[in-house]
């Protein structure tokens, strides 16, 4: 199976090391990208005509709150992946799965918890969305053991620290040690409680406790103080340095501007975090790469790393990153109808949310135009192959 997709306009690649390629084309072979370059052609089973149009990576939401499905007890919603698909998500990763009404909070419970989502997901794709989850919130009694019995059974993430009842640097660094030996990918809580039962975490417990992301340093909702960022962004560690749309506009700029500052634009990395009190935010991701590239002072294309590339890099995703042998998850996107600009990068300069015409993922069309977005100016075609259904308005 080849898709060739042809009239490419900018090609954003989301490798922060080398934000935009010079391509007109991408060729795709069973799922993978095979190739990026000029006036590429040969025999393929899909044609795409992007008519000018930006492809950019299919965007990674490195905080969400799934629970089972494609449905949110949060806010009693269905379909809150799909629509964030429609906002450009191709991966979403869980930061925990607080939200089980009953969640259980024993050793026992929340390790057969973890595994059962974790399979789930692994199992079962929302409108095509790769979800990775099964993010066991850390409480007193879990010992190494734990860690390696959950790894075996398929979990790959310690949801958020904090939320549960180890809070503590000291109590959260020997298990975060243990779930990193065990593969593990794992995220501390920052800021002021969420939910009733969590406190406010500082940055001493999150450097104690050396994670491999400090969530939502922003806020998720109440931001820490901007000394407690500042320590953050240039503690000398490879922590990575979560954003989300969930949070503080302003502590969100600071922080951006901070890393920027001091070379650690790579470690930041964009979430939505929502289904939340918050609310289930299709366009999350999409709005807070707005928000940073039209406020702040780093380049589109930057910004779009921090969803994509830098979050993939973080899970060790082979998604995120337009390149050949990647996954070919992908967005066709252009400026929305009536915008002051002409391509999605000087869009978000300008503070609007492009319009996606196509979502890919593992190469197939999973969505035409978006229903959620505004009408890209410029829409793709596809000039050989099946129509995909998209959401229209
Ligand atoms: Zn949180």
């Amino acid at each position: 199976m080849r898709t060739l997709i042809t009239g490419i306009g900018e090609v954003v690649s989301g490798d922060i090391a080398a934000p935009l390629i010079d391509a007109d084309s991408i060729a795709i072979v069973d799922g993978r990208i095979e190739a990026i370059g000029h006036g590429l052609d040969g025999e393929a089973d899909v044609v795409i005509d992007a008519h000018g149009s930006t492809v950019l990576p299919g965007l990674i939401d490195s905080h969400a709150h799934p629970v089972v499905g494609d449905f949110t007890p949060r806010q009693r919603t269905l379909d809150f992946i799909e629509s964030s698909l429609h906002g450009g998500v191709t991966t979403m990763v869980s930061a925990g799965e607080p939200h089980l009404p009953g969640r259980p909070k024993d050793v026992v419970g929340l390790k057969a918890l973890a595994i059962a989502i974790a399979r789930a997901y692994a199992t079962f794709r929302p409108a095509g969305v790769k979800v990775r989850a099964g993010a066991p919130i850390l409480e007193h009694g879990l010992v190494e053991a734990d860690f390696a019995e959950m790894a075996a059974g398929g979990v790959r993430l310690i949801g958020e620290i904090g939320l549960g009842s180890v809070k503590s640097g000291a109590d959260a660094a020997p298990m975060v040690a243990w779930g990193r030996a065990h593969g593990m990918v794992s995220t501390f809580h920052t800021g002021g409680p969420s939910i009733p039962g969590s406190s406010a975490i500082g940055s001493d417990a999150v450097l104690e406790a050396n994670p491999d992301i400090a969530g939502h340093i922003n806020g998720g909702t109440t931001s820490l103080s901007e000394a407690d960022i500042d320590r953050l962004v240039t503690a000398d560690s490879g922590i990575a340095l979560e954003l989300v749309h969930c949070g503080n506009g302003r502590t969100a700029l600071f922080a951006l501007q901070r890393a920027a500052d001091v070379g650690a634009l790579r470690r930041v990395i964009l979430g939505n975090d929502a289904p939340s009190g918050t609310g289930v935010i299709p366009l999350g991701i999409l709005r807070l790469i707005a928000h940073l590239a039209s406020l702040g002072d780093v380049a589109p294309e930057t910004i779009v790393a921090m969803a994509t590339g830098n979050t993939a890099r973080v899970h060790g995703m082979d998604t995120g990153v337009l390149a050949a042998g990647r996954a070919a998850d992908l967005c066709i996107a252009d400026a929305p109808i009536g915008s002051v600009a002409s391509t999605v990068l000087a869009a978000l300069a300008n503070g609007d949310i492009p319009g996606i015409s196509m979502v890919l993922i593992d190469g197939v069309p999973v969505i035409g135009r978006s229903r959620n977005t505004a009408p890209a100016a410029r829409v793709d075609e596809i000039v050989k192959g099946p129509a995909v259904g998209g959401g229209g308005h």
